[in-house]
């Protein structure tokens, strides 16, 4: 019998598996820790809409308050979970409060990776996690500081897009040859490194970053080539920690991530995780949005005992200038690839495959492609592997063509 669940991280993650567990008809007692102050909050916006609305208040809730009454869900903001205590059951908190769960959710996410060189301290570096570290880079964007952003992975570009958009002088440096290159191969990332210059990003790539220069306030950034970037803000974007020493320290397995099965069930029996935190058995830790929502309504269903929903397929999306980029399924650069649309007018889409086997999808201003090319991948094989090579055929009509062909057959 389950009396009590308690969610930690307020996350998408963590209020989806709050409202999940109600839903399936939970009637025991649903808190939720939340270490951060506001109200919980959509992260997407907060490299994108919110840095171009001037003026916008940071306003993304991800419910409203009467949610969390509606649901019985017991709130608990500005608190921080310091503890498991398995032997008893009970989740501790940061003022002493000990919380009893028989079951726990871990939705912890987690925090920008440190740079760890001399100047990082400067007032004025800055990296994107939370509503307030935006609002500090807003402030800088507001008065038209001159920007560098170090690392080109989603949300170094899509801050540079929106620095450069809002007509600050902005320099984005990444260490590899092509911002994006690691997530959407070479040639889509030189498009893409393309419209970033022509829409005014100064591209500094295959350069380190030895320090960052400055007294009291950063004034800029000297890279390894000797030459210094001159900045009042400096974005770091160099990707993500997972916060799994709550897990750790309570002796669950714990590698890339808090590891769990396909269902979010970890190594205890009464621990589950889910969201960017969780290492997912076959898919490994993926710090997208969608994955993260529905990895709380999943574990919600593991709690329960109930049949979980399908494992969704690996989705993204990235919002820079008036591109829209989304990758969809595990599109590996060894794949066949069959291009569609027009390159160089951005908007196109890259169908990976093996044989007659689609392994994924990236799209660029051509979200239409996207759907059905998730279908394909979760069909397993098409009919015609001809039909994945001809840029003449939209991918709707090979997905039709696939499903006529496998009803046919049946
Ligand atoms: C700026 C930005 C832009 C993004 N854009 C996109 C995008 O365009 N597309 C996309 O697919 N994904 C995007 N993502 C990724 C996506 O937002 C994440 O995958 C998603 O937010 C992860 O949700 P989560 O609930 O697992 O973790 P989080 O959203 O990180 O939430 C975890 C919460 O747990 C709290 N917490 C941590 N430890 C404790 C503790 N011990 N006690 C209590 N509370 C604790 C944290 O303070 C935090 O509020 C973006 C992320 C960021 C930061």
């Amino acid at each position: 019998m389950i009396d009590s669940c308690v969610v930690i991280g307020a996350g998408i993650a963590g209020v989806n598996a709050a409202e999940a567990l109600r839903e399936k008809g939970f009637e025991g007692t649903v808190t939720m820790i939340g270490a951060e102050h506001h109200q919980p909050y959509d992260r997407p916006p907060l490299s994108k809409k919110f840095l171009l609305d001037n003026g916008t208040p940071p306003d993304f809730p991800l419910r409203p308050q009467t949610f969390y009454d509606d649901c019985r869900i017991d709130l608990r903001l500005g608190a921080e979970s310091t503890k498991l205590d398995v032997s008893s059951g009970a989740v501790v908190l940061d003022d002493g409060t000990h919380v009893h769960a028989d079951k726990v959710v871990l939705a912890t996410g987690g925090r920008p990776r440190r740079l760890g060189l001399p100047g990082c301290e400067l007032v004025g570096v800055h990296s994107l996690r939370t509503v307030d570290d935006a609002a500090a880079i807003r402030g800088h964007l507001d008065r038209g500081s001159a920007v560098a952003v170090i690392g080109g992975g989603f949300i170094g570009t899509e801050v540079a897009a929106a620095a450069a958009a809002v007509g600050c002088p902005v320099t984005l440096i990444e260490t590899e040859r092509l911002p994006m290159q690691r997530a959407l191969g070479t040639e889509v990332a030189s498009l893409l490194s393309r419209a970033h210059r022509q829409r005014g990003v100064i591209l500094r790539t295959g350069v380190g970053v030895d320090r960052l220069t400055g007294r009291g306030s950063v004034t800029g950034v000297e890279l390894t080539d000797g030459s210094h970037i001159p900045a009042e803000l400096v974005v770091v974007g160099v990707g993500m920690v997972p916060n799994v020493e709550l897990a750790a320290a309570a002796g669950l397995v714990v590698s890339e991530g808090v590891r769990t099965d396909q269902y979010g069930r970890t190594s205890h029996p009464a621990i589950f995780a889910a969201g960017d935190v969780a290492e997912q058995a076959g898919i490994g830790r993926l710090e997208h949005w969608q994955q993260a929502r529905d990895g709380g309504g999943r574990v919600a269903h593991a709690i329960l005992g109930q049949p979980s929903p399908e494992t969704p397929m690996p989705w993204f999306w990235s919002d820079q200038f008036d591109l829209n980029i989304q990758l969809a399924g595990t599109p590996s650069p060894s794949d066949s690839k069959c291009w569609r649309g027009d390159p160089d007018a951005l908007k196109f889409s890259v169908l990976y495959h093996q044989g007659r086997h689609v392994t994924g999808i990236i799209a660029v201003n051509r979200g239409k492609d996207v759907r059905p090319a998730i279908e394909l991948i979760k069909l397993g094989s098409v009919v015609d592997s001809d039909l994945l090579d001809d840029p003449a055929t939209p991918v709707r009509a090979i997905l039709k063509a696939t499903r006529g062909s496998v009803a046919g057959s049946t």
